[in-house]
This record gives C-alpha cells, structure tokens and sequence, in this order.
C-alpha cells in the first residue's frame, strides 16, 4: 500500500513520526513520508499511525 500525508489536515502531533519513525518524519512542525518511503507494503506501523493520527491526515492507498 501507499501513504501519504496531506499537509492541509496535519496539525503537527508529531505522532505518526512517533509510532512509524522509518518512514514518518517530523518536519517544519508537519508530519510527512520520508522520501522514498510512500511504498509500506503492509506495515502495521503505519496502519496504526494512520488511524491515530488525531486530524486524518494521513491516508493509505490499499493495493497501490
Ligand atoms: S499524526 Fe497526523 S496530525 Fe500528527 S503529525 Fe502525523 S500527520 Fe500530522
């Protein structure tokens, strides 16, 4: 699966980059994928931090 962060939502937790720290970074007060790392696979991680993060910011791409 793919993820990515939409800047306009992100209220800057910083948790994503907390719980899946390989590929959230914690940037300018924004979380956001570290390049490179858009393409997870199925990691757990991620998922967590994507129904964590407090603004829904962040989505996940299934089967992309
Ligand atoms: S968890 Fe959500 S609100 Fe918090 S920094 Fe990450 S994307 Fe932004």
């Amino acid at each position: 699966m793919k993820v990515s962060v939409d800047r306009s939502l992100c209220y800057g937790s910083a948790e994503c980059a907390y719980r899946a720290p390989d590929v959230f970074a914690f940037e300018d007060g924004y979380g956001t994928v570290r390049p490179g790392r858009t393409e997870v696979g199925d990691a757990p991680e991620v998922r967590e931090a994507a129904e964590r993060c407090p603004s829904q910011a962040i989505t996940l791409q299934e089967g992309a």
